[in-house]
């Protein structure tokens, strides 16, 4: 019986190829233009370059650990290192079991990702600006009348699927339709 394994350990000399890889992947255009998207892609960069340059210079020193780190950054599943096994790696070296510090980490993260989101939402409602204006501008303020048919006799139009853009708009913009 044979097992086939296709994992493959990656060496530190191959781990910095991909690292170099992925260092300029983050630097070449066009960049992505969502500031929070543009935020992490540097952030990458940077950690991928800090990451290179540790493990080069512990390669060549100590090799055998420098196989080990990679071993575990490649994971088993070749999907990166468990974020649970590095949180209590975290734990237990860093914050050296200080709970409160892990938990102003975690605060502190939440605060960034509420702030990162009103950023975006805000941002996006300033691009959408213009079409919102546009669906103002061009909705009648006049109320729909339906027939039997559920059509709009008032806009003219004869369809119930979708129904009267005036009346949607008006569901969308409550200040388009006259009080
Ligand atoms: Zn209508």
């Amino acid at each position: 019986m044979t097992d086939i394994d296709d994992t493959t350990a990656q060496t530190p000399e191959e781990l910095l190829v991909d690292l170099g890889e992925f260092h300029m992947r983050t630097l070449v255009s066009p960049l992505p233009k969502q500031p929070a998207a543009m935020g992490w892609q540097a952030v990458s960069g940077s950690m991928a370059a800090g990451f290179a340059r540790a493990l080069h210079a512990l390669n060549a020193v100590d090799p055998v650990r420098a196989r080990e780190i990679v071993t575990w950054f490649q994971g088993p599943f070749e999907d990166g290192p468990d974020p649970e096994e590095h949180t209590d790696w975290l734990e237990r070296e860093v914050a050296k079991g200080d709970f409160s510090l892990l938990d102003k980490w975690v605060q502190e993260g939440q605060r960034l990702a509420e702030s990162s989101k009103e950023a975006t939402d805000a941002r996006a409602a300033e691009e959408l600006k213009p079409l919102t204006d546009l669906v103002k501008g061009l909705t009648d303020p006049d109320p729909c009348h339906f027939d039997h048919h559920g059509y709009c006799q008032a806009h003219g139009w004869y369809a119930t699927n979708p129904p009267c853009p005036h009346g949607r708009a008006h569901t969308l913009f409550p200040d388009t339709k006259e009080p």
